[in-house]
């Protein structure tokens, strides 16, 4: 007889999970049977970002899960936690016609049973002077989620999106430091047409922020432009800052670093460098990067 627990009415040919026990049963199958596994975490809300990681999930692996959580423990009590925006039915059936084999979208009390008090701490990137001065206790959360995941699915690979690239460089230290044997996949930024990089917080975007939001973007292009060509780091970030603030956005930081250690660097000779950006328009905070 099947479980009942494994079945999804409404989700198209993928199934979805709801607990960790169910998730090792179906991947331990999958195991016995020869297939390397890897995993897509995400917060869902999926759009076509999500979609590019599960095409370069299906390139390292024969069998793909996709986590779908909204994890607290990331989010500050000022930030959309209880405003984030869950789809899961839409998202398992995008990710079915994606390809997608099986989706693990545990509740909360799964992730955070009654009593849990176990959070990593994170150093190296996860300290250095971006998305953790604005977000303190975000990467704690990331970790330790992440930790969890790759324990409970033990995947061949896992694949994270440069767009959160302050996230992977923490991922791929976590993964090195507690010797996961799991390979950290990277994919590069899926963005529209207009230069925007997609997130699942462009749907907070007016319509008058939307059409401001590119310059964002336009802001990196040009600056990193600049210093290819030889203008002074320092400056060209100035001019990034002012064409930024322009547009109405309150930038957070916008800043110039080592691609690999997140170092501040202020010469593309001491390189590969990589600019960050996170700014405010309105009540959407956006962020982005770019390579040098
Ligand atoms: P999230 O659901 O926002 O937590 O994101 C889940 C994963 O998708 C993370 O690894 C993100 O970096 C990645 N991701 C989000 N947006 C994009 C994008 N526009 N391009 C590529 N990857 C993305």
């Amino acid at each position: 007889m099947r479980d009942p627990a494994l079945e999804t009415p409404d989700a198209g040919a993928v199934q979805i999970v709801r607990n960790v026990e169910d998730l090792r049963a179906r991947l331990a199958a999958w195991r016995l049977g020869g297939a390397r596994i890897a995993l897509v975490p995400t917060m869902g809300a999926l759009h076509a970002g999500h979609m590019s990681l599960v095409t370069a999930a299906r390139e390292n692996a024969d069998k793909i899960v996709m986590s779908i959580f909204v994890n607290p423990t990331q989010f500050a009590p000022t930030e959309d936690f209880a405003a984030y925006p869950r789809s899961l039915e839409a998202d398992a059936e995008k990710f079915a016609s994606a390809g997608g084999d099986l989706v693990f979208a545990p509740a909360t009390e799964t992730m955070y049973p009654e009593g849990f008090a176990t959070m990593l701490a994170p150093g190296g990137p996860a300290e250095a002077g971006l998305e953790d001065k604005f977000r303190p206790t975000h990467f704690a959360g990331v970790a330790t989620i992440v930790a969890k995941l790759l324990v409970q699915c033990r995947p061949d690979a896992a694949v994270f999106g440069e767009k959160d690239y302050q996230q992977l460089m923490v991922v791929e230290r976590l993964v090195r430091d507690l010797d996961f044997e799991t390979r950290i996949v990277a994919a590069p930024i899926v963005r529209e047409p207009d230069g925007l990089a997609l997130s699942s917080r462009n749907v907070y975007l007016s319509a008058d922020e939307r059409a401001r939001a590119p310059r964002l973007h336009a802001a990196l292009a040009r600056c990193a432009e600049e210093i290819r060509k030889g203008r002074a780091v320092v400056a060209a970030l100035k001019s990034a800052k002012a064409f930024v603030g322009t547009a109405g956005f309150v930038t957070d930081y916008l800043e110039a670093r080592h691609a690999e250690t997140l170092a501040a660097i202020d010469s593309a000779a001491d390189g590969p460098m990589r600019l960050l950006v996170a700014a405010r328009l309105g009540r959407t905070r956006l962020i982005d990067n770019l390579p040098v």
